[in-house]
């Protein structure tokens, strides 16, 4: 590791807050209520710690073996750390997920909730309805007309504890084509909340990437998930452009 990386890191994360804070003024939010979760797929301990040096605090895997790895190196090292799943969850997985994380983001149908809801034993599993905004067929996320009906079935289940939303909008080169599915997010919890659903909070709505998280701050974002912008360009597969 060269000290360029350190550098690196930190001025990026300083330019993340600085673009955070204007987006915020834009439309009068407050910066507190918007957290950075690091999306660290790919990004070594290293990079990771590097990034909680510059006081981040919530990270996002999307792969459990790698995120098995990761957490337990640090976990015990560095307390006050929070984990999210942002990947594509697989039933099989679950037993291992729910040692490690402590927000499942990505929840699209009832019997992965069920499984979570059986696995946990000693407290409720904070997690978000992932939704596929678009319904664009490669990605994962319930449709946007079953966001409502799967909230009220989840919570149900005792050992589950809604959230909010979160949405993977279909990638968009300029930011501005992705806002109408920010909006449409931000609509869709407005929503569920209006029901008044016992064990079902509203509250944090997971949206924007790297390229285009001011235009998610300005439509109620309070996750904004960004990997590139913090930790450069990912080589490996699973790259999204
Ligand atoms: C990779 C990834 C991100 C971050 O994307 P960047 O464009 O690198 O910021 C956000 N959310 C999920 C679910 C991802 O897989």
């Amino acid at each position: 590791m060269s000290p360029i990386d350190i550098i690196d890191i930190g001025r990026n994360i300083e330019i993340v807050r600085q673009r955070i804070l204007s987006a915020a003024k834009k439309t009068g939010r407050n910066p507190s209520d918007i957290k950075i979760v690091a999306i660290t797929k790919n990004v070594d301990i290293e990079k990771i710690k590097q990034a909680i040096s510059c006081g981040i605090d919530i990270f996002g895997e999307n792969y459990i073996q790698e995120a098995k790895e990761k957490i337990s190196n640090l976990k015990y090292q560095i307390s006050n750390i929070r984990w999210h799943f942002t990947g594509s969850l697989q039933k099989n997985k679950v037993k291992y997920a729910v040692h490690l994380f402590d927000m499942i983001e990505t929840v699209d149908n009832i019997e992965l909730a069920q499984e979570i809801d059986k696995r946990m034993i000693d407290r409720a599993m904070e997690v978000l309805i992932q939704v596929n905004i678009g319904a664009e067929k490669t990605k994962s996320g319930c449709s946007e007309q079953d966001a409502s009906t799967l909230a009220k079935e989840i919570s149900r289940l005792k050992n589950i504890s809604i959230k909010g939303l979160m949405t993977m909008h279909p990638f968009c080169q300029n930011p501005e084509d992705a806002r109408p599915h920010f909006k449409r997010l931000f609509e869709i919890s407005k929503d569920i909340e209006m029901q008044d659903i016992e064990n079902v909070s509203m509250k944090e709505l997971s949206m924007g990437m790297s390229n285009d998280f001011e235009a998610a701050i300005e439509e109620g974002a309070t996750f904004i998930r960004i990997g590139t912008a913090i930790f450069g360009e990912r080589t490996a597969k699973i790259k999204r452009r």
